[in-house]
């Protein structure tokens, strides 16, 4: 299978497996990924003949430059997405991401909303969860479609060298070195806003202790490792993806 395939079917099949996670908002939201060796995307389309995030095909996978342009015309009844600049502006300001993911979750949409802090509450019930809590992702403060270049800019300077950033009243967008790190890393987001909501239904949830988190370093840093080549995801990722695209039947 040709680079440009396989790519076309991972963006797809991610975008299938987390709208069946119900991580986002019906229509809302994609991913995308480098071509490798080139200034050029491929990323989910929107318009009035897409199927949703959840049932995304991969002619509805198309090709665009880091100007936010399409490279070879658009399919029928699809278009750039709004939002590509979120994409292309990450896609400049950081070189060691290979893979884009903006989705509207609604737990973590609640923790923006009120401005609860997501706490780092847990530990080896989820060590790449609190991986991702220890991170501390940022809050992009303003709730607009991010459809220009400036506001692309803008959030790519929230989101600077981090995996992940909250924003608010909207969503969440999350870089990686790969379409199934920047999958996992949602996920793990998403485990971390709905044990942090159940939490506070039950009580005042508590911060796990500085030596716990020092004692669990090793297994947060193992699915934070690189892939045998840039835009491959690791073996431990490569696993974590695995069960989700069975779980869901993909
Ligand atoms: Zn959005």
């Amino acid at each position: 299978m040709k680079v440009e395939d396989d790519l076309k079917t991972r963006i797809a099949r991610a975008c299938r497996v987390l709208g069946k996670m119900e991580l986002t908002r019906a229509l809302r939201g994609h991913i995308s990924a480098r071509i490798p060796g080139t200034d050029r995307i491929f990323v989910r389309a929107r318009g009035p003949a897409e199927n949703g995030v959840r049932y995304t095909t991969e002619d509805e996978i198309v090709e665009i430059d880091l100007s936010g342009q399409p490279v070879a015309g658009m399919p029928k009844g699809l278009r750039t997405p709004s939002e590509i600049y979120i994409h292309t502006e990450i896609f400049r300001a950081r070189p060691d991401v290979n893979a884009v993911l903006h989705l509207h979750p609604p737990t973590i949409v609640l923790f923006t909303v009120t401005g609860v802090p997501l706490l780092p509450i847990y530990g080896a019930y989820d060590p790449h969860g609190l991986g991702i809590a220890l991170e501390e992702p940022p809050t992009f403060e303003s709730s607009v479609l991010i459809n220009t270049p400036e506001l692309g800019r803008e959030l790519a300077a929230t989101i600077g060298a981090k995996r992940a950033c909250l924003m608010r009243g909207h969503g969440i967008t999350t870089a990686a070195d790969s379409i199934e790190e920047a999958s996992v890393v949602a996920l793990g987001l998403n485990e971390l806003a709905t044990m942090n909501y159940q939490a506070r239904a039950l009580g005042e949830p508590r911060s796990i202790s500085q030596s716990d988190r020092e004692a669990l370093m090793p297994a947060m840093k193992r699915l934070g490792a690189r892939g045998s080549a840039p835009g491959e995801p690791s073996e431990s990722v490569t696993a974590e993806w695995r069960f989700y695209c069975r779980l869901t039947g993909e």
